[in-house]
This record gives C-alpha cells, structure tokens and sequence, in this order.
C-alpha cells in the first residue's frame, strides 16, 4: 500500500498513489501567524476590488482564466501524480476549468447586474452587495476542477478569495490558483496550503465572511457547527449516494454502459457517482450480464499507461472504506458478479467489483462508497417502488432514472429529492449551463452554478426611490 499524506516539520508530504514515489518538493503549510496575514490582506485588497465596476472585475478574471491554459499540460500531470486519475480524465478535468471563463463569467455578470423595478415613479433598485472575504475548501477528487466552481462566482460578486485545497493535492491548487491570481490585484486570490485544522482556522475567524466548502457531509456539519459563532455564509457542497433507476422499458444497452462508466469514472471518487442501482425485476438478470461484459472491459493500472481506463484510489484509507463495504455486503447475502485484476506492485488499486442483491439495510447501501463499485438490486417495477428506494438515504445530491417513457420519467424524477435528475443520461455532463449544483437533504445547501449560484455570494440589497431612480 502507499502511504497517505503526512505533515511533518511543517511541510506536507505526499506520494504518487499509484507507484508511491514521493513527490517533490514538499509543500509548506501555512502557519498561525502567515493566516493572520493572508486574512488581513485580503480584507485590505476587497475594498478597491469591490469598487470595481462589475465589467471590469470580469475582463480581469477572463484574463486570469487565460492566463491558466498555458499551463494545462502541467496542471494535468500534477492531478494524475497527486490523486491518481488517469491522464484522460485529468485532462478533461482541466479542459472544463479552462472553459468556464468564457460561459460561465458572461453568466455571472449578468447574475449580478443592478435590476429596475417599478416604472417612472417609485421606482426601486436592487444592486448586490458582496459579502467580503471568502474562503474557498476544495476537496482532492477534482483538484483543480472544484476550485473555480466556488472561486469564479466570489470573485465576479467582488469578494476577495482564499483558497485552501485539500493537502492530498496542494500542488494542484497551488498551480491553478497561482495561474488565475496572475491577473488580479495583489491579494485578490490567494492560496494557503494545510490539512484541515488550517480550514478550522480559516473558519473561525471573525475576518473572515463566508465558507464555501466541496467535501464529505462530515466535515460540512463540522464547518456549520463553527460558523455558527458570528452567523457566516455557507455554501456547502457536500457527498451523495445516488441512485440510479432502470424500468424494464429503457435502452438496457444505454442504461448499463451508463452505470458502469458512471460507477467507475475517477476510480468511483465523484460526488455524483452511480452509487445504488435498482432495476425493474424483469430484467435484472439480462442487465446484469450486459452489466458484467461491460465492466469486464476496463483496465485497472498506472493511470498514464495506454489502454488503461481506471487508477488507483486515492489513498489507503479510502480504499478500506471501499474494501470493508464490499466485504460487508458480501457477508450479509450480496453475490459478487465480477472483481477485475489489479496490478502488482503495492499501488492503492481497487478491483472494479460488480456486485448484485443489495439490500437497503447493508453498510453499502447507507454510506458513501467513493469506489469502483457497481451496486445493484431489483425494484417491482412501480414508480412508487423506485421513488421510494432513491429515496431512501440521508443524501440527495444527484439521481438517474432510465425509461422509454418520458412522462412516467417526468414523474418519478420530480418525486425524488436531490439537486439533478438525470432522465436517460449522466446529469454532470448533459445539464444546460443554467442548471444550478445543489444538495438536497444531508448533500449540503448554497449552490454554486446557475443564477441561483452565481448569486449566492452576494447579499441583494434594495435602493427604494419615491422617484424614478438615477440609473
Ligand atoms: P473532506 O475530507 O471533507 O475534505 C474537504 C476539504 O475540507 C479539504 O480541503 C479538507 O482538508 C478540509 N477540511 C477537513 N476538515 C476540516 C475542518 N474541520 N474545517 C475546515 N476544513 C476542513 O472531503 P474530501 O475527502 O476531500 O472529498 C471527498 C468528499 O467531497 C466526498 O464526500 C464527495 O462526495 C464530496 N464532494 C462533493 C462535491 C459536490 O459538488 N457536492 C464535489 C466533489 C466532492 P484536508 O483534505 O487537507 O484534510
């Protein structure tokens, strides 16, 4: 096995979780007394920036945005060293950080322009007031992808950003924030690296405005219970363990290739991954097959190898997780279809493992797998059977529901709770650039994309003229 992150002497120390070779250099963590600073500086940097007309505060974060693609290739090969994902993946992950400049900036502009209300006389303002400093925590399965998400839209608001990324990948965060700080004012965007008693500073202090936080519900409820103290915003986007449907009367050859992609995308690290699949009882057995030839297709190995389609997990400890969850269910009556090989050499590989008769009460079927897991069960084939089975769990973030019928699809996909229901398709990808990211139930509050997100880091505020307004 590789071993995990260690902080030692004041520098986090990380290995390769495929070959475990250490990666230099080793990063120094932010101490006490440089927080204070990097906190004081960006409350002084939020006034002027701020004042700055909207248009501008985009021009200079399109030039920020630009100024990332030149260095793409590197971002690339750092989020493969750090967290494993193979190089495909990992360039796509930077392929869509670079494009939300274009899109997503004109959007938040326009989320955050002045409104006119009222006609002639008594006419009203609302104008948008930014909140100030804002701290942005990343998690390290999209290292450089999460980032942007939460930073784009604090910034465009006119809040200054700190950005803390997860210690399993701080050269990562380093790289891209650095890039996108390149054409901002100093102390505009900054960057401070540790674990997450340095995220517990940064939440505690009374400088700070606002969290906006991607990572596991635990750490969130953690971050709320802090942030009580001086009543700071949140936007909180946290786990899932979403479901996916299949009636009998879907594409099955769609459906299956779908739950195996989206089961095994990033090694099964993705908040919205195909995490409990329920397929009507008739045809449970032909699914699973397709299921099985498909799953037998991937590759797991060194994540820069040719032919390779899925690396190593990320750590150790997750790979327990993703171990003590499959053993469980399997000892508790699951049949384990299909385990593909794993390569020699100590990597932190986990099989792709098939699994089928799941049911709600194993550990699997509760808990946020984050691992190459395809989980199956039967449901009787009534909506009101399959509503309630997606349903039952305390997350809500995303789901999938599989039909030739589009209406019955509509019905079942308004009665689940979570942010996106992916009807026929894989939400993340397929949803409109409108489409807001959000949690239901314990998969967190606060968007971040959508004009509901781009404007969650701003408070509206109401200039009320008995007049018409001078705009
Ligand atoms: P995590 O352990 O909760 O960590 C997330 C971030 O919080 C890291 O930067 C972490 O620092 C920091 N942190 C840890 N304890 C903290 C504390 N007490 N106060 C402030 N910050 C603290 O999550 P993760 O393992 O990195 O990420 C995986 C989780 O993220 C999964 O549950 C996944 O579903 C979720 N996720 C959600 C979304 C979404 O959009 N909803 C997207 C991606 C991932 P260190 O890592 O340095 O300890």
């Amino acid at each position: 096995m590789v071993q995990g992150v260690k902080i030692v002497d004041g520098f986090i120390l990380n290995n390769d979780p495929a070959t475990g070779d250490p990666i230099d250099p080793p990063v120094a963590v932010t101490t006490p007394s440089e927080l204070v600073d990097v906190i004081a500086k960006a409350n002084a940097a939020q006034v002027a920036w701020g004042d700055l007309p909207l248009a501008e505060r985009i021009a200079l974060l399109r030039k920020g945005a630009a100024a990332v693609e030149p260095i793409a290739q590197e971002l690339t090969e750092m989020i493969t060293k750090e967290m494993g994902k193979i190089s495909s993946e990992a360039k796509l992950e930077v392929k869509n950080a670079i494009e939300l400049k274009g899109l997503w900036l004109d959007m938040i502009q326009e989320a955050n322009e002045d409104v006119k209300l009222g006609d002639g006389e008594a006419e009203s303002v609302i104008v948008r007031d930014p909140l100030g400093v804002v701290v942005v925590i990343a998690p390290w399965n999209f290292p450089a992808g999460e980032i942007p998400l939460l930073a784009l839209p604090a910034l465009g608001a006119g809040n200054t950003v700190i950005v803390k990324p997860s210690e399993v990948a701080p050269r990562t965060g380093a790289l891209y924030v650095s890039a996108l700080a390149s054409a901002l004012p100093d102390g505009v965007l900054q960057v401070v690296q540790g674990d997450g008693s340095v995220g517990e500073q940064l939440v505690s202090s009374d400088d700070v405005h606002m969290i906006a936080m991607t990572g596991s519900s635990a750490t969130g409820k953690r971050i709320m219970e802090k942030s009580a103290k001086n009543l700071k915003r949140l936007v909180l986007e946290l786990g899932g363990k979403d479901p996916m449907v299949v009636f009998a009367d879907a594409d099955l050859d769609k459906a299956a290739e779908d739950a195996v992609a989206n089961s095994v995308f990033n090694a099964g690290q993705v908040c919205c991954a195909v995490e409990r699949i329920y397929i009507e009882k008739s045809v449970k057995a032909e699914f699973e097959q397709k299921v099985v030839d498909l799953a037998k297709k991937q590759k797991v190995g060194i994540p820069t190898e040719e032919g390779v389609t899925m690396g190593p997990m990320v750590s150790q400890m997750q790979l327990e997780i993703v171990k003590n969850q499959v053993k469980d269910s399997i000892a508790n009556g699951a049949k384990k279809l299909y385990e593909s090989d794993v390569p020699e050499g100590g990597g932190n590989f986990f099989p792709v493992t098939v699994l089928t008769d799941l049911t709600q009460d194993m550990l699997i079927q509760k808990t946020e797998t984050f691992g190459p897991v395809i989980a199956m069960s039967a449901f009787d084939g009534t909506e009101e059977d399959a509503v309630k089975l997606a349903n039952d769990t305390e997350y809500g973030l995303a789901s999938y529901v599989y039909t030739g019928d589009l209406v019955k699809a509509s019905r079942v996909a308004r009665k689940i709770k979570s942010g996106q229901v992916g009807i026929n398709c894989y939400s993340l990808i397929a949803a409109q650039p409108k489409c807001p990211w959000i949690g239901h139930k314990g998969s967190g509050f606060g968007s971040h994309s959508g004009m509901d997100g781009f404007r969650s880091f701003s408070v509206p505020k109401s200039l009320v003229y008995t007049t018409s307004a001078p705009l």
